[in-house]
């Protein structure tokens, strides 16, 4: 280790701790203890493991709160989502702990006799995580990995290592050293030569399409498996048959819109652009508008907090330039727009107001993933006009259909091309 990281944390631009940076050297040298770990971790009895996870699974619980301040230092988000994000950590590792004893193999009658096929672990897993929520994007992609008897080689995001790190101090003595191990560096010095090592028999990855691209590049080349989860610009449709009543679906559709700015906007499957039908515009922005004014924003661990601090300088740089771009392409500002300059010790935080831009799915801030309390905002004609929009998008992650009429929900459901439409 020859570097130092700084992290700070984005609610008050102070200083929250230094961490070590690893290289090329060091990203080996774990790889290799990985890789003699897995000598023994392989054997260890289906049931054992599952034992283990949830032994994991129990230390999490006991210790949310702690870590879930951990994560509102280090990330800016508020406390609700992080105590949210701590809960399911131990939710994810519950689920797959039930998994290891029914990782069954086939049976294939064949000429004069039988085929037997086994689900072998694939050896050491490296895994790249991105910084929006640290500890759960970890969990996601430990808990199945290590419960089939892989183990594993992580790359947090560099500015967010805490609460990886102190989770790894307080589960030390429940699994085996080299089982999980976490090299915390940048992409270009540990996730690189983790992606590209010739010793992993897998890389999993959660982070922007272009450095997706450079990981399956990377796995291609080695001949190994790659799972990639990457950006989205997920279309939010509102039809007008949602505002015949003014009731509490219509209310729950407001709130479906304002979910844009859920996490300060830093979640892949943010509906980021809303569509919403001509006819209603005017009505249900009346209603949109004052819920999006009423967002408080302040210090992430008062309970009170609906939006905390982006999670770094970069992240604010990135989503305040894209306010100009939506400016300099004529996209009209409903509301917001500006960075949030708060007071006291919030005063140098990474706050930005949500923001509402309405113009034409062909613009930048309608194509390009801002990761931010940024929302697209245009108009459709009917459902053809509605579908054509919502997949006019490089992406395909999520998408939110919003009507009071079931056929329309399942057509929609069906047309759009998005891995899940709620
Ligand atoms: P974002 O733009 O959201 O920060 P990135 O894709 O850059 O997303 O980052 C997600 C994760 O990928 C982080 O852990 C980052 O350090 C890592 N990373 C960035 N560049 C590379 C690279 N060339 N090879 C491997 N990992 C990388």
């Amino acid at each position: 280790m020859s570097a130092v990281y700084e992290v700070i944390n984005p609610a008050n631009e102070q200083s929250v701790k230094k961490v070590d940076l690893a290289d090329l050297a060091a990203t080996d040298a774990v790889i290799e203890k990985a890789a003699k770990a897995f000598e023994s971790w392989k054997k260890i009895a289906p049931s054992d493991r599952a034992k283990l996870l949830r032994a994991f699974a129990q230390v999490v619980s006991d210790h949310r709160e702690e870590l879930a301040k951990l994560e509102v230092t280090n990330s800016g988000h508020t406390i609700g989502n992080a105590l949210w994000e701590a809960d399911n950590v131990a939710n994810v590792l519950n689920y797959y702990s039930a998994s290891p004893e029914r990782l069954f193999g086939k049976q294939i009658p064949v000429a004069n006799g039988i085929d037997i096929t086994f689900k072998e672990p694939l050896g050491v897993v490296g895994q790249i995580i991105p910084w929006n929520f640290p500890i759960l994007m970890a969990a996601w992609k430990l808990a199945p990995a290590v419960v089939a008897g892989n183990c594993v080689v992580l790359k947090p995001a560099e500015f967010t290592p805490i609460s990886i790190l102190i989770l790894m101090e307080i589960i030390a003595d429940i699994l085996p050293p080299g089982v999980i191990n976490i090299v915390n560096g940048y992409g270009r010095d540990v996730g690189a030569p983790l992606a590209n090592s010739r010793r992993i028999g897998k890389i999993a990855f959660t982070g922007s399409t272009g450095t997706g691209r450079v990981i399956a590049q990377a796995a291609a080349s080695n001949l190994i498996p790659a799972t990639l989860e990457l950006g989205g610009k997920s279309p939010n449709v509102f039809f007008e048959d949602i505002a015949d009543a003014d009731d509490d679906f219509f209310d729950k559709a407001v709130e479906g819109l304002v979910l844009f700015a859920f996490n300060q906007g830093e979640v892949c499957t943010c509906p980021s652009r809303a569509l919403i039908q001509e006819s209603i515009y005017d009505k249900f922005m009346e209603r949109v508008l004052p819920r999006v004014a009423a967002i408080k924003q302040g210090n992430p661990l008062d309970p009170n907090t609906m939006i905390g601090a982006q999670a770094s300088q970069d992240q604010l740089n990135k989503i305040m330039s894209y306010m100009d771009i939506g400016k300099q392409e004529g996209a009209k500002l409903l509301i917001g727009g500006e960075r949030n300059m708060l007071s006291g010790a919030l005063a140098d935080g990474y706050y930005i107001q949500p923001t509402l831009l309405k113009g034409h799915n062909k613009m930048r801030v309608f194509q390009e993933e801002i990761f931010g309390p940024v929302l697209a905002v245009t108009t459709f004609k009917d459902e053809a006009d509605a579908l054509a929009i919502a997949n006019d998008t490089i992406f395909g992650l999520g998408s939110g259909v919003w009507t009071r009429d079931g056929s329309r929900a399942y057509r929609m459901g069906r047309g759009i091309k998005a891995g899940r439409v709620w």
